[in-house]
């Protein structure tokens, strides 16, 4: 008998949880006659502002947008220039240094900590220059990066700390979430983030009122009042429809991450000892990890990938080209990045989210340990 694939991430039955709730809030919306920049989007700005023990929140477009916006108000205000550097890990997704590029600047990519798999705050000295002006950090799979280490540095060399918070809505580290534990924070609410929308859409979290102001004008056109532009802005705007969608999903968040928390508990748990060659996540006491993603590491990622595939589970490699590899990245081409290259030949991501039920789990866990022999 053929059975069923465990998918990657089954985000229809995500929002499926909250079919009701979400079709009133498009009703709401649909009732309400405004659709951009309204109630809805205030009450989420207030709601997320809070929930990242933040005081600012600005719906943006997305993710991406959430980055420039912020480095695009530090230049504004004159903190950061055309051409200064921005340090970087070299093994993030690429949005995290298109960010940086698309804002006329140079991203300084920087290597892992092998373990945690977020930038290394040993490597970050030897890279800061005299054009250095920040460092973003980038909570990669859902756990935090050392930000007491980042932070002491920052200060040290009086540079802005930016996280990169897109795939770790409630985090923490040392109690405090992420989107609290810089100068300024990016979230992504791609729908297949932890909290995902229906389709784009993203906030910049700071508790700098300066640059939430510049923010505020900078994605609605640069204007503070329409038709006078104090910046050169763009039209970077979460809608009414996908906030009040965000609103449901965040009253929810929690709950959701602690199903996730299950699901890696188990395969932490029951895949423990299968195989020496085998790597497992590293959970940094720190912190709570939100699992975003379930990263394993082994030698040999292809041929498991391809064993798991046969026993109909769907695994997702996060990501097959490190970005100073990528082709609309030439000028980064020269960079030897060994650690950051390696970990792109054997990484791969497990099935996890809120919704998986027990049985796929057990499937996943007993795939693996079949895989690796
Ligand atoms: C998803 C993601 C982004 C970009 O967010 P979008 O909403 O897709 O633009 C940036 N950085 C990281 C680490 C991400 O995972």
């Amino acid at each position: 008998m053929e059975k069923e694939l465990v998918k990657f991430l089954d985000l229809k039955a995500v929002n499926e949880a909250y079919r009701l709730e979400i079709d009133e809030a498009i009703q709401r919306v649909l009732d309400s006659g405004w659709y951009l920049l309204g109630e809805e989007g205030v009450a989420f700005e207030e709601e997320f502002a809070e929930y990242c023990q933040s005081k600012h929140c600005l719906g943006v477009a997305s993710g991406l947008d959430a980055l420039i916006l912020i480095l695009m108000g530090y230049r504004e205000l004159g903190v950061i220039e055309e051409g200064d550097e921005i340090i970087v890990p070299a093994n993030t997704y690429v949005a995290s240094i298109l960010a940086i590029s698309r804002s006329g600047l140079i991203p300084i990519l920087v290597e892992p900590d092998e373990q945690t798999y977020n930038i290394d705050p040993a490597l970050i000295e030897e890279a800061i220059t005299e054009r250095t002006k920040a460092i973003m950090a980038v909570h990669l799979y859902g756990q935090c990066a050392d930000m007491d280490s980042i932070n002491d540095l920052a200060r040290k060399y009086d540079l802005k700390v930016i996280e990169d918070a897109a795939q770790a809505h409630g985090a923490t580290y040392k109690g405090r979430r992420a989107g609290s534990l810089g100068d300024a924070a990016g979230f992504s609410f791609y729908p297949g983030k932890n909290l995902g929308a229906l389709g784009d859409g993203g906030a910049v979290i700071t508790s700098n009122k300066v640059l939430a102001d510049a923010v505020t004008a900078l994605r609605n056109y640069g204007s503070f009042e329409k038709y006078f532009n104090r910046y050169k802005g763009m039209n970077s705007r979460l809608d009414e429809l996908q906030a009040a969608i965000l609103r449901v999903k965040l009253k929810n968040l929690d709950a959701d991450t602690d199903k996730r928390r299950q699901v890696a508990e188990s395969y932490l748990v029951n895949i423990k000892s299968a195989s020496s060659d085998l790597t497992l996540p590293y959970i940094a006491d720190y912190g709570k990890h939100v699992w975003h993603l379930f990263v394993i590491r082994h030698p040999n990622r292809d041929l498991i990938a391809a064993r798991l595939a046969e026993q109909g589970i769907q695994t997702v490699i996060h990501y097959p080209i490190p970005p100073h590899r990528q082709e609309g990245y030439p000028e980064l081409h020269n960079l030897s990045l060994p650690l950051t290259e390696i970990l792109h030949q054997e990484v791969l991501s497990l099935p996890i989210s809120p919704t998986m039920d027990h049985v796929s789990i057990q499937r996943v866990i007993e795939a693996i340990k079949k895989s690796l022999v």
